[in-house]
């Protein structure tokens, strides 16, 4: 998810109506910063958390060897994954790049870490020039990514609503900017990454963006979905979104979804059922086929909601979709 800056008030109040929510429960990791919704929290306990968590990043341990590392004080709620083999880690994703990430890793694992992006959206690359392995895939988008962003042009992230409440965040908030990284080498659909007892593949995984990947733990029954699916409104809205691609890739991750056991988005919760990905195929089909009227939270826009998810479009864009155009 990314919010762009001209985002609703509404839609805004909406991710972040569980805010005022004070979480209570057993382990308060850091009190004084609280979570943007408990909600989202609460589930997430479900995956106890560990001791590596600080009072930024909230990592819980999914599955043996796989944690989620949280940023749940800021409204993106975005998830980093490290998965630990016996001879290498990968992370999957840097996050937002408002605290150290690497500290954070290095409490989790002593192996050599790549990095792999789900795609090259701020939220996922904030941390990318902390890490000397990076791999990237080799589109015209994520080679503009690597500029990263100057603070004007992510200032909307880092300012008090966005931080749910949260003062004393523990970075320069006045300062922040997304860093430029650079790749230590392409990355292609198909390759493998074998991190000793643990193989993963990646997937293309076009439609949010075009450099979007799923990440494939075949033996495991695992599936990361980068932002082709997590709890909160799915963004297709923003021009470098293409539907075609988004609603051909959904419906090959909804293939696997019999192989899985778990989906593991990018967003909000740190676990999904895999049966939420044929929805969100079924539910791309019938937005396609006009058979849904949807709400309109902002001019421009058309909010789809289903049960458990749902999908914000920008309203030409599936108006021209309707009618069999990839464009407006
Ligand atoms: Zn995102």
């Amino acid at each position: 998810m990314l919010l762009p800056a001209h985002l609703s008030d509404l839609l805004r109040r909406t991710l972040l109506v569980a805010c005022a929510a004070v979480f209570t429960g057993p382990t308060a990791v850091a009190a004084e910063l609280q979570r943007c919704s408990a909600a989202h929290f609460a589930d997430n306990m479900r995956a106890p958390l560990v001791a590596a968590s600080d009072d930024w990043f909230d990592v819980h341990a999914v599955e043996p060897g796989v944690f989620a590392l949280v940023e749940s004080r800021q409204q993106q709620e975005v998830i980093s994954w490290l998965v630990v083999g016996t001879t290498r880690a990968l992370l999957f994703d840097t996050g937002m790049g408002m605290r150290p990430l690497r500290p954070v890793v290095a409490r989790l694992t002593t192996l050599p870490v790549t990095v792999l992006n789900s795609h090259t959206h701020l939220d996922h690359v904030g941390g990318n020039a902390e890490f000397s392995d990076v791999r990237a895939m080799p589109t015209a988008f994520t080679r503009a990514n690597m500029r990263g962003k100057t603070h004007a042009q992510v200032a909307d992230e880092a300012a008090p609503a966005a931080l749910c409440g949260n003062t004393a965040v523990g970075f320069d908030t006045a300062a922040y900017h997304i860093r430029p990284w650079t790749s230590a080498g392409n990355l292609r659909p198909g390759d493998t990454f074998d991190l000793g007892g643990r193989t993963l593949e990646v997937i293309a995984a076009p439609g949010h963006t075009a450099d979007a990947i799923a990440l494939h733990d075949r033996a495991a029954g695992l599936l990361w979905t980068g932002d082709t699916f997590y709890a909160g409104p799915i963004w297709l809205f923003m021009p470098e979104t293409d539907l075609d691609a988004y609603l051909a890739t959904i419906t090959k991750l909804a293939a696997l979804a019999p192989s899985l056991r778990r989906v593991l988005p990018a967003h909000n919760t740190v676990s999904a059922a895999p049966s939420m990905l044929a929805s969100v195929r079924d539910a791309m089909r019938a937005i396609r086929a006009g058979a849904l009227a949807g709400t309109t939270p902002a001019p421009g826009q058309r909010l789809y909601s289903f049960d458990g998810f749902s999908v914000l479009v920008a309203q030409a864009t599936v108006t021209a979709w309707q009618a069999g155009r990839a464009r407006p």
